[in-house]
């Protein structure tokens, strides 16, 4: 049996150059609205995702914690607004979670809930 060739594995890194002064004490989520604490992996989220054409332009470009990232995925504003909560429920539900980020989305659904 003639062995298939393998297919490539793309993989893309971000590379962005960001000048981000950070004046307030907290940076502040883009996505859940809590503080981004040193123990928290932060990231930079495309408001309109890359995968729809959104540029790495500034204004396209929010900071958030990871986690909330992953959860938003590559949805438009739009679209993940309305199912936010149902999105962060499930992951709280069914990801497999490392104790920090379980903490975040734990916080961010009681902020949900008391709004
Ligand atoms: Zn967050």
């Amino acid at each position: 049996m003639a062995c298939k060739k393998k297919e490539p594995i793309v993989k893309y890194k971000l590379r962005l150059t960001c000048n981000i002064e950070i004046i307030q004490e907290h940076i502040i989520c883009a996505i859940c609205g809590q503080p981004i604490y040193k123990n928290q992996k932060l990231t930079i989220d495309h408001i309109i995702p890359r995968h729809h054409g959104g540029t790495d332009d500034t204004e396209n470009l929010q900071i958030s914690h990871q986690i909330c990232n992953v959860i938003k995925s590559d949805l438009f504003p739009e679209e993940f607004e309305p199912r936010k909560k149902e999105l962060f429920e499930n992951a709280l539900k069914n990801w497999k979670l490392r104790r920090t980020d379980k903490e975040i989305i734990t916080e961010a659904l009681k902020r949900m809930k008391s709004r």
